[in-house]
Parts: structure tokens; C-alpha cells; sequence
């Protein structure tokens, strides 16, 4: 409807997108990206990739996750076909069938397909109590969980949670990787670490892995990376599945099994896709190019996300603290009416259970305004 509205001349904002658009509603690339495509030895994209995708790639990818040190020294990765293929890997490998999986009420909603199209299930908690990370429901969730099924396999995506926006800050972080240790005394616990916006967080929740250096003896960490928004290459279809296991054997075993589980689903991955990415992780020239390129898109979504701040505490919308990333979501009983009034203004946005999502990364700085007065007319007019 967004797009048949806006062919008709009409003033659409189209918020529903998860691409990042520059101001002029283009989708945003990276020159320096391209170039890495094009450089590749034609002879060597066009063969198959190892099943579990080119060892440099491989390498690259735990150390653009870790840098050095001892996480990196104890992770296997496989490369995967996009941060979904790798949280499929991670699902069919570490949830039993019948099992649930377990993470937020708000959550990207390919988790819940990922685990009914393999006979898993989600488990959720509240994420929210007063705006902030609901620590105490994460626990008790999670504990209840744990007693029933005997295990847990626990999914976050920070820092820039699709579709909240959200980071936790040190004192969260602190309280989730406690409340891990708690719950590690009871049964075994796995985390996958969802990072897809990695590159995106605000000032501070870049260096979440730090956090997990003391679980990693008594828990696998495990870390969906994704080259779609690194690289804004959603296209490419590049990924990689990351597990950090404190045992060797235990490391070997893990890798074969999600090796297994590439040769069983697809194969391997695209092979142009894994030497450009390679090469950009890896050569310090392009690697700069890229840094300087994608600050430019990081800037822009920034200047974004100030002027959805300041327009939205002046509007009376409610929603949890939002310091960068994709989207937000303000908070409304009534979702899907909510939606079709602001449809009604030509602005676009998803409705979810209790928000409406809004992609600011595909809203132009200038439309701000505009989209703002819609939500709060929209979430008026729905109550
Ligand atoms: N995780 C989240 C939260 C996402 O929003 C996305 C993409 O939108 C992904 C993972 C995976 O993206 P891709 O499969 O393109 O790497």
C-alpha cells in the first residue's frame, strides 16, 4: 500500500522498511564494499566455498567479534547464509524438538519461525518494567523454564534490539550475566548472542564481550554475526555462526555438528560473497575505507534518532530508551487500530503486540517531524 501510494504522487512515509534508506529514500551502500565484490578473483567465486565457508573467513569473523584474547582463542565459527542462518544453526543444534527457546516478549519475529518451522517453541519474559530492561522477570522466566525442561537456551539481540532499539547499559549487563550465573547453578544454560546491529550501538554497549569472560567455563556463547547491516550488503546473504566453548572436545564437537548442519541446509554459502567480506575484515586499507564509510551512515542514523528524541518527548510518546539502532517502538494498547490511523496520514509503520515498530532507518531526517505527530494523533485516536 506504502509503495502504491507513493507511485500515485502521495507523500508516503514509509517506516515498515528494516533497510537502511539515506535522505533521499535510496538504499545506503558503501562504495569501498562494492569494490571488495568486484575484486574478487572471478575463478575463485565462482567454485564452491568450503562447507563451512573459507577458514580466513572464518577466522576474521571471531576476531572482528572478540579481537583477540581468550574468547577468540576458544571459538569455532561456521559461515552461515545471514545472522538467520546462523540463529537456525544455533537453534537446530542446541534446542531439543519440543524444547523452547527463550527470550523477550518484544524479539525479531523470524525467531518464532525459525523454531516452529523446526519444531521448537519461544518461551518469552516482559523485556519492559518502567522503560528499562525487566532484570527480575528475565530471572524468574528463566529459572521456571530452566526446572521444566532441564536446560535453557537463552536468545538476546544487543546491543540496537530489533525492533526496541534497545542497549543495555554496564549495570544491566551486570545483572543479566549474574542472573546467568544463578541460573547455571540449577541446570546448563546457553546464550546466543544476536549482534546483527552490532556495529550501530551507542557509545559504551559496543564491548558487551567482556561481560561473558567468566561464564565461559560453564556456559557456551554462542554469536549470530551478520554481514547485512555491517556492510549494509542485506543482499549478500553473509553470516556466520560463532560458538565459544571453554572445552576443546567439547569445541570439536560443536563445530562438527554445525558443519553438519551447513551440508544439511545449504550446502555452502556464497562464495562471493565470503572472499569480499574476507577481505574486508581482513585488509587494514579497506577496513579503514569501510570504518570512514559506514561512520557517515552511523552519523546519519544518529541525527535520526536525536530528532525522533526531541520530537517524541515533546509528543507524549511512550517508549524505552532508544540511543541508536534501526528502530524504536512506542508503546499502545491498540496496535493494529493505531496503525491504520496513521496509514490514514500516509505513514507506514508495523504494528506488534503492544507497539507500533518504527524503522527510522528507513525515515528520512526531514519526515521526523511529521511521523511523530502522526504515531501520537495515531495512538490518540486508537484509545
Ligand atoms: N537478527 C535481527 C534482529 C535482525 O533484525 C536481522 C535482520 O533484519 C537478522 C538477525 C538477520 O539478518 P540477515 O539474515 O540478513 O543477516
Amino acid at each position: 500500500e506504502a509503495v502504491a501510494r507513493a507511485s500515485r504522487g502521495e507523500a508516503v512515509i514509509d517506516a515498515s522498511l528494516g533497510t537502511l534508506l539515506d535522505d533521499d529514500g535510496q538504499v545506503a551502500v558503501m562504495p569501498t564494499v562494492f569494490q571488495a565484490f568486484r575484486d574478487v578473483d572471478p575463478r575463485r567465486a565462482a567454485a564452491y566455498a568450503p562447507i563451512a565457508g573459507d577458514e580466513h573467513f572464518r577466522s576474521a569473523v571471531i576476531a572482528d567479534t572478540f579481537g583477540g584474547g581468550d574468547l577468540a582463542d576458544r571459538s569455532v565459527s561456521v559461515a552461515t547464509a545471514g545472522g538467520t542462518g546462523a540463529i537456525f544453526g544455533a537453534v537446530v543444534n542446541f534446542v531439543e524438538q519440543g524444547q523452547a527457546l527463550y527470550t523477550s516478549d518484544f524479539h525479531w519475529g523470524p525467531y518464532r519461525t525459525i523454531a516452529d518451522h523446526t519444531q521448537r517453541r519461544v518461551r518469552t519474559f516482559r523485556m519492559f518494567q518502567a522503560g528499562r530492561f525487566d532484570v527480575e522477570a528475565f530471572e524468574e522466566g528463566l529459572i521456571a523454564l530452566g526446572d521444566e525442561q532441564g536446560s535453557v537456551f537463552v536468545l538476546l539481540n544487543f546491543p540496537c534490539q530489533n525492533p526496541t532499539g534497545y542497549s543495555l547499559d554496564e549495570n544491566e549487563w551486570t545483572q543479566v550475566t549474574e542472573v546467568l550465573g544463578r541460573a547455571l547453578d540449577r541446570f546448563p544454560v546457553t546464550l546466543l548472542m544476536d549482534v546483527a546491529y552490532a556495529e550501530y550501538a551507542p557509545a559504551g554497549a559496543a564491548d558487551w564481550t567482556r561481560h561473558f569472560e567468566a561464564l565461559i567455563p560453564r556456559m557456551p556463547l554462542l554469536v549470530a554475526w551478520s554481514a547485512s547491516k555491517t556492510y549494509a550488503q542485506y543482499g549478500a546473504r553473509v553470516g556466520a555462526l560463532i560458538a565459544t566453548v571453554h572445552d576443546p572436545d567439547e569445541r570439536q564437537r560443536v563445530l562438527n555438528a554445525m558443519t553438519y548442519s551447513c551440508r544439511g541446509t545449504w550446502s555452502n554459502c556464497n562464495h562471493l560473497g565470503l572472499l569480499a567480506v574476507a577481505d574486508l575484515l581482513e585488509d587494514p586499507t579497506r577496513a579503514q575505507a569501510v570504518v570512514e564509510e559506514r561512520a557517515k551512515l552511523i552519523a546519519s542514523m544518529g541525527e535520526r534518532v536525536d530528532a525522533f528524541n526531541t520530537a517524541a518527548v515533546d509528543a507524549g510518546l511512550i517508549y524505552p530508551r532508544y540511543e541508536a539502532g534501526f528502530f524504536v517502538t512506542v508503546f499502545t494498547d491498540q496496535p493494529e487500530e493505531a496503525a491504520r490511523q496513521c496509514r490514514k496520514d500516509g505513514v507506514f509503520v508495523v504494528p506488534i503486540q503492544g507497539a507500533l515498530r518504527v524503522g527510522l532507518c528507513a525515515t528520512p531526517q526531514s519526515s521526523i517531524q511529521r511521523l511523530v505527530e502522526s504515531l501520537a494523533r495515531g495512538i490518540a485516536a486508537a484509545r
